[in-house]
């Protein structure tokens, strides 16, 4: 029933996903969840696309403009 880990290194009980064990400064003294990552490569996608798309639009409106 309880999902509290512990810091492989010394024991200590950790609350959620740190970047740091608060006691031993351990990096990363828990494991993202595996969903963690296909989120953030659809955000970074979408960032990309977005970029991208402006950088049309922006063209678009200068050809636009000269025309
Ligand atoms: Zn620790």
């Amino acid at each position: 029933m309880s999902r509290r880990r512990a810091c492989p290194r010394c024991k200590t009980p950790i609350a959620g996903y740190v970047d740091q064990c608060p006691s031993c400064g351990l990096d990363k003294p828990v494991a993202l969840p595996w969903h963690v990552y296909p989120v953030m490569a659809a955000i970074l996608a979408a960032a990309i696309w977005l970029l991208l798309d402006l950088d049309e639009i922006a063209r678009a409106l200068q050809t636009f403009r000269g025309g």
